[in-house]
């Protein structure tokens, strides 16, 4: 008989789950006015709102934790990243920062001003949010099969090279101050880009003399998937994979709460000296001295062995693979999902389960408390709620999708906890038919509102 699979790791320390019945959960989640974020860690058994500095570190990493070096200025945790970010990613320069959006922040405050605009592929909320914030504006370039749910498309995160190109041709290039490839795009769900578009999207940025960054939170389960379904990358190692991947590219920011497997961290790194020293300025008025940039020594010495551990192959192969078990085990109980899985996120799709509510009453995050009532789960929405209100006419966005996301934390919960999380949805599919009233708004914050809606049932 073939070997079943298992996971290349054991468990040391557990963290206890608290269990609690359907009564409990009505009343919490009525006081918590049916926003999920209101929700008290402790009221949650299994919590999928995301995968960011939610994952399990290993010993080799607590182990760095007590060998952080917490000097000001050259601690030797600074270096030991260093070091890795130099063999692993090639990228001579980088500065530290607190996380992902900090990294953006220091970039974008040395490259971008108002008027520019900035191509790119479903960039990110915050990625987005610092660009508008500039008074600049996000170019989505993505391909048009990342839009269809049920296309099954290997590299749904790639970029259409003729929507970037009438980009690149009708601003000047003063205008144009970077391009961002996303890898994995979390926007179009966890879909990660392929070698082959990276390395057009870099010549074709090159020719337009404009420099290319990845938002690199997940250029790990990126890589992965070049391996798994890139055609010539079978035999390549995840870390050959990830140096090619970088060697298109002009820098990166980094989230390190994603890929790094670690709870807080994040980096810029680059390869042009010039716009290292500009970075650095603003890396010391945001963030602090450039050899801790926000972090403490411990934190850096943590990232640094966990650069190391999220591009081992049998590690991604074990956590996108559960990703994917949750994904088929939904599909087996016919819960419409979007296809394919991505790396990070089972994302269901609401408006299919829901369909006989109005899109004003919220279907993914009818489906979201549904699914915390029936099992004690907490996934988040990604629909109506998450895309707020048009700014001028003050009416509700209805997105194309209404998505419940079920986002998996990197080596935190085992497959019995997955097939408890597709069971609690098969149950509710089933009885879909009887969920026949959604939810209002009875206060809401001007933008970013779903952090703190508040909400009542129809
Ligand atoms: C999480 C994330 C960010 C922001 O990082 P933070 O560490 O949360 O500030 C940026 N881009 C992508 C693609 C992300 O997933």
């Amino acid at each position: 008989m073939e070997l079943p699979y298992a996971e290349p790791y054991k468990i040391k320390v557990v963290e206890p789950l608290g269990r609690s019945t359907r009564q409990e959960r009505e009343q919490w989640i009525k006081d918590a006015k049916y926003n999920l974020f209101n929700l008290r860690s402790e009221q949650v058994f299994i919590d999928l709102l995301t995968d960011s500095g939610t994952g399990a570190m290993s010993h080799h990493q607590w182990s760095e934790i007590m060998l952080g070096d917490e000097s000001y200025a050259g601690s030797a945790s600074y270096f030991k990243l260093k070091d890795v970010i130099t063999d692993l990613l090639g990228m001579p320069h980088f500065v530290p920062t607190h996380q992902g959006r900090a990294a953006e922040n220091v970039l974008f405050s040395a490259m971008i001003s108002e008027g520019d605009v900035v191509p790119g592929n479903s960039h990110f909320d915050t990625t987005k949010g610092h660009i508008e914030f500039r008074r600049a504006t996000a170019i989505d370039c993505t391909i048009d099969e990342a839009s269809d749910t049920t296309l099954d498309h290997p590299f749904k995160g790639n970029i259409d090279l003729n929507k970037l190109e009438s980009v690149l041709k009708s601003h000047s290039r003063q205008k144009i101050p970077l391009c961002i490839i996303t890898v994995t795009c979390n926007t179009s769900g966890g879909q990660p880009v392929s070698m082959e578009n990276i390395r057009e999207v870099s010549a074709m940025c090159r020719k337009y003399e404009v420099p290319v960054f990845f938002d690199a939170a997940r250029f790990a389960e990126n890589a992965y998937f070049i391996k798994i379904r890139e055609k010539g990358y079978e035999e390549h190692s995840i870390r050959d994979i990830v140096r090619e991947m970088y060697s298109y590219v002009d820098g990166a920011t980094m989230s390190s709460k994603k890929d790094a497997i670690v709870n807080i961290g994040g980096f810029l790194a680059c390869r042009d000296k010039k716009l290292f020293e500009k970075v650095s300025m603003f890396c010391i008025l945001y963030e602090g001295y450039l050899t801790y940039g926000g972090l403490a020594g411990r934190d850096l010495a943590a990232m640094a062995q966990g650069l190391k551990e999220g591009t081992e192959f049998s590690y991604l192969e074990s956590r996108i693979g559960q990703v994917a078990y949750l994904g088929a085990q939904l599909k087996k109980y016919g819960v419409p999902c979007q296809e394919p899985t991505g790396g990070h996120a089972v994302f269901v799709d609401a408006k299919k389960i829901l369909k006989h509510l109005p899109k004003e009453q919220y279907q993914a995050q009818t489906l979201a408390i549904e699914l915390y009532l029936e099992g004690g789960v907490r996934g988040v929405e990604i629909g109506t709620l998450l895309a707020d209100r048009d700014p001028k006419t003050r009416e509700n966005r209805y997105p194309q999708l209404e998505l419940l996301r079920l986002a998996i934390p990197r080596r935190t919960y085992t497959n019995n906890h997955m097939d408890y999380v597709a069971v609690c949805l098969s149950n509710i599919y089933q009885r879909r038919e009887q969920i026949t009233a959604g939810y209002r708004i009875v206060r809401e914050a001007p933008i970013m509102r779903h952090f703190t809606v508040e909400l009542e049932k129809v």
